[in-house]
């Protein structure tokens, strides 16, 4: 990995550099850049602007890693009142939900998450969506795949996150590959014995690509990497997939111009779009993944 990327993951650990980036007044210019606001409100007009441009979106209520369950109750409770919001604008056609599991209650107790997350796909089945599972670091892959697949006894369309980096993940596609599973890289630090780096993690991801298209499921195919989205194309191609058997994910605020091209040639595009005042994690592995994001952010940190 990176030495810079390592360097941002860690400092993303760290408590001092946590309150100096939270309280800084230039962060809030810099997470609008990727984050479409703090309310409810925030979430649904952006939904609102991105489904007019015809294209699709996924919300993730910002919040991870809580520290009890009346703070894992307040995350569900933010979810339920987006579906129900989304549902009054006759948007959940076009969006549904992305969960982590830490946000819900993982890591005190998964049977929480498991309560948690059914209490949101719940809400999102009566409002006509449907959720998925975002993938955090490795050391809770098993309990994620564990959780959906219980979840998936009721709801069946329950997504899952597969993340390329991790040497176990073609192995996942496969079991996964008569699903909905969205492909990542994979955003977390993670050791050398679980997970590649470099080209090797383009590699497994091409080889993931054609596991999935060569299933009967419903991949979902998240990267923002021009080769990549290429590759998909081509082998969708090869593999008989018409538009809108699959589907490209691109982040909020991440090559958009790419992201309206892809619509326009009849592709399906989904924004995965962040919103919420817990910023601060997704906004760091943001900027790990790009330095030239993390010039930006330390020109306005020092300017200021
Ligand atoms: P990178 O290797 O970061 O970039 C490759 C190339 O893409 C770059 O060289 C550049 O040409 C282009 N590119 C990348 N970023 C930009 C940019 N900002 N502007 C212009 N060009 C750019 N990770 C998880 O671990 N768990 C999840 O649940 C998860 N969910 C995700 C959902 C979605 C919809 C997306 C898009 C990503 C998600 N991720 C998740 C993050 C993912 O794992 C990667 O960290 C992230 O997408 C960066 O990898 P990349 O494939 O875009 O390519």
């Amino acid at each position: 990995m990176h030495p810079l990327r390592t360097l941002i993951l860690a400092a993303a650990g760290n408590d001092a550099i946590r309150r100096l980036v939270a309280t800084a007044p230039v962060s809030r210019d810099v997470v609008r850049r990727f984050v479409a606001g703090e309310r409810t409100a925030d979430a649904v007009r952006v939904t609102r602007e991105i489904a007019a441009s015809g294209r699709w979106v996924t919300l993730d209520h910002l919040g991870e890693d809580v520290a009890d369950e009346a703070q894992a109750d307040q995350n569900v409770r933010a979810y339920t009142e987006l579906l129900d919001a989304l549902h009054a604008e006759g948007l959940t056609a076009r969006a549904e939900v992305s969960v982590k599991l830490t946000a819900v209650g993982q890591k005190l107790d998964e049977r929480l998450a498991l309560d948690n997350a059914s209490r949101v796909c719940a809400a999102a089945e009566q409002c006509g969506t449907t959720v998925t599972l975002d993938m955090e670091d490795h050391t809770t892959t098993e309990s994620t795949l564990r959780v959906l697949r219980e979840l998936r006894r009721t709801w069946p369309s329950t997504g899952a996150v597969l993340q390329s980096y991790l040497r176990r993940t073609l192995a996942d596609c496969e079991a996964l590959a008569g699903s909905r599973v969205r492909l990542v890289k994979g955003a977390y630090a993670e050791p050398e014995p679980v997970a590649f780096d470099g080209r090797e993690v383009d590699l497994n991801y091409v080889r993931c690509v054609n596991a999935l298209l060569s299933g009967d499921g419903y991949p979902m195919f998240a990267t923002h990497d021009p080769r990549l989205v290429r590759i998909v194309a081509e082998r969708a191609r090869w593999y008989d997939r018409r538009p809108g058997t699959y589907e490209y994910q691109m982040l909020f605020g991440v090559r958009q111009d790419e992201q309206r091209r892809l619509a326009r040639e009849g592709e399906t595009v989904r924004v995965y779009v962040p919103y919420g005042s817990q910023w601060y994690g997704y906004l760091m592995r943001r900027l790990a993944e790009r330095p030239a994001n993390t010039t930006f952010f330390a020109r306005a940190l020092v300017s200021h």
